[in-house]
């Protein structure tokens, strides 16, 4: 007989290498191998949260590593074994996280000379084309992107992508200027704003280097200028980058262009330029809605390795609808109150911080309250998470068999009399849920849970409310309830 922890060791050593580390370590720290009997592995998470993001999303993964050692492995088992997390629990794989090594490495941008000791501020590996979410706004410009990726030089050159500020322009530059790097290292891929080539213009005249200045951008095998409307009426650099950029175009190199708006609203540049841009792929970026913003957060969340609840994200999203920019920036905010001062990211704390932040930005006070999904003033759209509320909740029986199986209790438990915490807390759990996501009266609720008194129920709402700011596992435990009733 294998030794699991061997085994599952093994298995974890795969998936390290498909994920950064620190997210790794969020995920995968204080799992174990539980058992290994007729065909079925068992894996234990120290809480619910964990299990399920893993479940979810590296099934795959380890049965298909699990299978190497074991051939006749059918089934995976994901369990909750609440004790892992306890430090004296000695079944659970330790990891340690090293944070500095790899964050060093993402925030130090290359710099890479192409020439004679003129240096272009180059690609910055954080953009990269597997990172950029995709929803209907920005599905088009993603796909061309991949496309110029797959084939520079192709049909798709020049290619100009245009849009407000904040929405993603230059992570869609850079990250198909890293993939063409990726697919052949040896290429000479160079980035640079469009401010930036006009000061390198007008640096050359001034030294008199103009031939040399010509000569290292016409060895460049992708050009990408971003920003181009910064050009403004600077005849001798428009002039400049117009020669650049048919030579480059003559002799079948990449180009790719970004704006704030679209070519033909381009006024100052020479319309000879203009119409040039237009002949290969034009497409523009928009603001994502909703779920592509949620979407943004949650993996900008992973990649940082933190756990916020989907409440919280949510709230951003809902709240922050023009630029992925803004977005991060609350999410980067509320991040920094987590590691520097140790605090649970609440909708409170999102609600401040978008105050604090966007003054301009209408903060809907009610947001967590049990109706948020119902628009405030008509007009605005509801966030999605309460939209499927009513959907999901089938009755309140429904409810309490999945908060019951998910504390490991029983029904009878739950609306009994015992007293005694493991019970009583899945219990005023369960009655906080009915009350914020049902509407249902306290009296009613009452009702249910064995004739109780309605002042038991509004005890029980009102303490959840409040461990709700302060305790990082009823956040979670709240989180994973919704998930499997479908509500986030
Ligand atoms: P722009 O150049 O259009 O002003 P940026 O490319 O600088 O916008 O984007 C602002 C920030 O938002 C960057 O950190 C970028 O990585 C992030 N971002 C924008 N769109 C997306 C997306 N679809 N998926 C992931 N991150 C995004
Ligand atoms: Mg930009």
């Amino acid at each position: 007989m294998q030794d699991l922890n061997e085994v599952w060791r093994g298995v974890l050593k795969i998936i390290e290498q498909t994920m950064p580390r620190k997210v790794f370590v969020t995920w995968f720290q204080h799992t174990a191998p539980m058992s290994y009997e007729n065909g079925v592995f068992v894996i234990g998470f120290p809480n619910p949260f964990t299990k399920e993001w893993v479940e979810k999303r590296h099934t795959g993964q380890i049965f298909d590593a699990l299978k190497m050692n074991f051939l006749d492995l059918t089934e995976l088992k994901f369990v909750v074994e609440i004790g892992l997390a306890n430090q004296d629990d000695l079944r659970k794989i330790e990891l340690k996280d090293e944070p500095a090594k790899r964050a060093r490495r993402v925030s130090g941008g290359r710099e890479v000379s192409f020439g004679d000791g003129l240096r272009s501020k180059a690609l910055q590996e954080k953009y990269r084309l597997n990172s950029f979410i995709t929803g209907p706004a920005n599905r088009v410009p993603y796909a061309a992107a991949q496309a110029v990726a797959a084939n520079p030089g192709g049909i798709y050159n020049p290619f100009f992508v245009y849009g407000k500020v904040g929405l993603g322009k230059t992570h869609l530059l850079q990250g198909t200027g890293n993939e063409i790097l990726r697919n052949n290292p040896d290429a000479v891929v160079v980035y640079i704003t469009s401010e930036r080539f006009v000061n390198e213009v007008i640096e050359s005249i001034r030294t008199r280097h103009m031939k040399e200045f010509k000569e290292k951008y016409r060895r460049v095998d992708c050009l990408i200028v971003d920003d181009i409307q910064f050009f403004s009426s600077k005849t001798t650099s428009q002039e400049e980058f117009f020669h650049t950029f048919n030579d480059l175009f003559d002799s079948g190199k990449q180009l790719i262009i970004s704006s704030d708006r679209a070519p033909k609203e381009l006024n100052d540049l020479d319309d000879r330029l203009t119409s040039r841009f237009g002949m290969g792929m034009v497409v523009e970026v928009q603001p994502p809605e909703y779920e592509t913003r949620l979407a943004i957060l949650q993996e900008k969340c992973m990649n940082e390795g933190i756990i916020i609840d989907g409440e919280v994200l949510s709230c951003i999203a809902y709240h922050i609808e023009e630029s992925v920019r803004d977005l991060e920036g609350v999410l980067k905010s509320i991040i920094a109150a987590v590691k520097l001062q140790g605090l649970v990211p609440t909708v409170g704390m999102a609600m401040d911080t978008i105050k604090q932040l966007h003054k301009a930005v209408d903060v809907r006070e009610d947001f967590v309250s049990s109706d948020h999904g119902k628009p405030l003033h008509s007009g605005i759209p509801s966030a999605p998470v309460s939209v499927s509320t009513r959907n999901f909740i089938r009755n309140v029986d429904h409810l309490m068999t999945t908060v019951a199986k998910y504390f490991n209790i029983s029904k009878q438990d739950l609306v009994g009399e015992d007293r005694r915490k493991e019970i009583l807390l899945p219990r005023q759990i369960c009655m906080y849920i009915i009350r914020k996501e049902m509407d249902e009266a306290y009296e009613k609720i009452g009702a249910d849970f064995g004739g109780k008194n309605h002042t038991t129920v509004l005890h029980a709402c009102h303490k959840i409310e409040k461990m709700l700011q302060t305790d990082q596992r009823i956040v979670r435990d709240l989180h994973a309830i919704k998930q499997e009733l479908g509500l986030v």
